[in-house]
Formats: C-alpha cells, sequence, structure tokens
C-alpha cells in the first residue's frame, strides 16, 4: 500500500478498481443477494445487510480518511451513534458533553435511559471535570468538537489521557469538524463518529452514518451490532457520498475561508453581540482548537443585541441566500435557529446553560461567493 496524503486519500483511499471491467468508480451493486455455486461457495458475499461491494468501498473510504483500519456504514448517523450505545448494557454509565446534537440527547435519554443506561451531560471545556463523574460502571465518554451549536472546544487529547487511565472507550462525533480538519483516532480516540449527511456526503442529498475504529476487537463487535441490527445504508446512497469524499478537501478549504470572512464580517458589525466561532483568539479554548484543528471550519452561531426569539425569527427568514433548514455541512449555506429547530427536543432550562438562547442563530457557511453571502447578512441584519 502506498501511503498517502489526506488530498489523495480522500480519492483513492482503500479504493480499488472494479474487478470486471475496470470501472473507476466502484458499480452500484443494487443486489439483496449473491450467487452461490454450493453452499458457503461465494466470493465473499452472501447477502447484503451483512456485506454489499459499493458499501464495503465506502467504508474503506472512511477508514482511510480518518486514519483508521475499519470502517461502517449506516443508514443516518443517530444509527451509528445507537450502534455505539448497543456495545454497552444495563448499568453501564455514559459520560457525554452538555451542549449536544439535540438527536443524539433523544436518543441517549428517551431510548437508551430507558434500557438502565445512565448518562452524565457535562461541559468538557476542562477535560478534568470529566474525573468526577467516573466510577466502575463509566463504560464510553462521548465527545462532540466543536460543539453543535455553542462551537465550544474540547481537547481530545486530554479526555483520551482519562479515558485511558480507566479503560473507558472514547468517541468522537467528527461532524462538524470532519477528517479535513481534524482526526480523532491519531489523538486518541476509539471510535470516530460522522453523521455523513452533512460535509462528509456534502450536497444534502443523502442520509447517512459512518464509523472508523482502530482495534479490530471493537470493530468485529461493531460488525457484529451492524448486521444484527441491521441499520445499514442502501448502495446508490453509498456510491453518493463515496463521490462526496472526493471533494471533501476543496470543499473544506473553502467552507473555512468563507467562514473565517464571515465571523470576521459578523463581528464587526453594530447590531452583532455575541459570535461563537473556535478561529477569534478570545475563544476560550482557541489554543486548542489551534493544536488539533487544521482550520476552523464553516459553523458560526450569533446572537444579536436585543434580540429575543421573534426577533431572531425575523432575522433567518429575511436571509435570501442562505436557505433556512435543518441540517449542515452542504455546498450552499444554511441557517438555522436552534431554539426552535435542531435543539427544540432539549428542554429549556437544559438548553439555555449551554448558551442556546431563543435569539441564538446557526450559520452553515457553504461554498458560495463570498461577497453574496456577506450582503445577504447585512440586508437581514438591515
Ligand atoms: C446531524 C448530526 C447527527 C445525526 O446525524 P443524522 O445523519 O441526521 O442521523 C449527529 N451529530 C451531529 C453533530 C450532527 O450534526
Amino acid at each position: 500500500m502506498i501511503k498517502m496524503k489526506f488530498n489523495t486519500k480522500v480519492i483513492h483511499g482503500g479504493q480499488k478498481h472494479d474487478a470486471a471491467y475496470g470501472a473507476v468508480m466502484p458499480p452500484i451493486y443494487q443486489t439483496t443477494t449473491y450467487a452461490q455455486t454450493t453452499p458457503g461457495g461465494h466470493k465473499g458475499y452472501e447477502y447484503s445487510r451483512t456485506h454489499n461491494p459499493t458499501r464495503n468501498a465506502l467504508e474503506n473510504a472512511f477508514a482511510s480518511i480518518e486514519n483508521g483500519n475499519y470502517g461502517l456504514a449506516f443508514g443516518s448517523g443517530l444509527a451509528a451513534i445507537d450502534a455505539v450505545i448497543k456495545l454497552l448494557k444495563p448499568g453501564d454509565e455514559v459520560i457525554s458533553t452538555n451542549d449536544l446534537y439535540g438527536g443524539s440527547f433523544r436518543l441517549f435519554t428517551k431510548i437508551f435511559q430507558g434500557f438502565g443506561i445512565k448518562f452524565h451531560f457535562i461541559g468538557m471545556e476542562n477535560a478534568i471535570n470529566i474525573e468526577s463523574y467516573i466510577n466502575t460502571n463509566t463504560k464510553l465518554i462521548w465527545v462532540e468538537t466543536p460543539t453543535n451549536p455553542m462551537m465550544s472546544i474540547i481537547d481530545v487529547k486530554a479526555v483520551s489521557a482519562i479515558a485511558k487511565r480507566h479503560s473507558i472507550l472514547l468517541a468522537v462525533d467528527n461532524t462538524f469538524a470532519t477528517p479535513y480538519l481534524q482526526q480523532p483516532l491519531d489523538l486518541g480516540a476509539d471510535i470516530v463518529m460522522h453523521s455523513a449527511t452533512k460535509y462528509l456526503g456534502g450536497h444534502s442529498d443523502v442520509v447517512m452514518g459512518g464509523l472508523v475504529v482502530k482495534d479490530k476487537a471493537l470493530a468485529d463487535k461493531l460488525y457484529f451490532i451492524q448486521n444484527a441490527s441491521g441499520a445499514i445504508c442502501g448502495p446508490q446512497d453509498s456510491f453518493l457520498v463515496l463521490r462526496g469524499i472526493k471533494t471533501l478537501h476543496v470543499r473544506m478549504q473553502r467552507h473555512c475561508e468563507n467562514g473565517k470572512a464571515i465571523a470576521k464580517y459578523l463581528v464587526s458589525h453594530p447590531k452583532v453581540e455575541n459570535v461563537y466561532w473556535p478561529g477569534f483568539e478570545n475563544h476560550p479554548n482557541h489554543h486548542i482548537a489551534k493544536s488539533q484543528m487544521k482550520d476552523f471550519g464553516g459553523m458560526i452561531s450569533f446572537t444579536s443585541k436585543g434580540s429575543n426569539f421573534e426577533e431572531a425569527i425575523k432575522i433567518v427568514e429575511k436571509l435570501k441566500v442562505f436557505t433556512l433548514a435543518e441540517s449542515l455541512g452542504g455546498v450552499e449555506s444554511l441557517s438555522g435557529h436552534p431554539a426552535s429547530m435542531t435543539h427544540a427536543s432539549i428542554p429549556k432550562v437544559e438548553r439555555e446553560k449551554t448558551g442556546v438562547v431563543d435569539s441564538l442563530i446557526r450559520l452553515s457557511v457553504g461554498i458560495e461567493d463570498i461577497d453574496d453571502l456577506i450582503a445577504d447578512l447585512k440586508q437581514a441584519l438591515g
């Protein structure tokens, strides 16, 4: 195997040309089953819940770009998270970041808590906070960084040192950063999780999830869950995300450039109160962002002065180039109002504790012309 740099891996990592005709892109193997010459006499594929060549090509790409050894693709990001939590059993405890994707919070509290798994949601901006929540039942630490939507930065190396000292698994939701910006396995995480729906797919046309690990025993457990629970993705979607990944590095470069320009514009705007973006030197964990990320990404949250629920909604309604929509990470810019959209499933008291106030607006900065994006914000902020 040739040693590849990241920009080559996104295009070639884990990929082989098709054996049958040399197709450069893996064919979409739209099949449920595979002919056998005698019972068990097959070419490595039996049934498409278990394995599918198009999905395997994508899973190999996932593993390659995250510097892991094993990749797994699921029908959504939440299905991938669901598979990770199924490694646990009743009585086990999980310590999770408190500023968390709303759907992850809902899955943890509304589904798995009912199965006897206990979750602690805590601020991890200072990794040492984790120590006091650890006991013999603690089996998993769940980290999002940058967090959603407050853009807090968690020091993955520091959390990993704590996890290793207590033999606890560390999983990092790398959806916001993508492996272009940070590679959690290299920072000591055991599991990397993606909502490939976002930057990896990159074109707002597929819902998908992924996991990557280094360890064979852990991979085997997760493959068992993937096959046993069956939350897989189809070959067509696998093909689309594989295609998306091939331009991840060029898209991310532009997301970062545009994100930086918009963060700077917002900070200088007289009506804007707070801007949350890890690239600012006065961001509380800017130095960690600088050391563990290559750049600062295209996700920005902000509040405007004297704003409230209604005012924030007026601003997002006025935006025209930024489409008001759930989700993020596509080529097109999106705006969102977390309190009424992505984080509506988190009780108001809980979300306000982490800064998700009624006036907060979240932007997923796309790769359009920066002048048009800034002009749009200018007219909406009026
Ligand atoms: C969207 C998202 C998820 C959930 O992924 P789906 O593909 O929507 O199931 C999990 N974590 C983060 C950070 C997300 O943005």
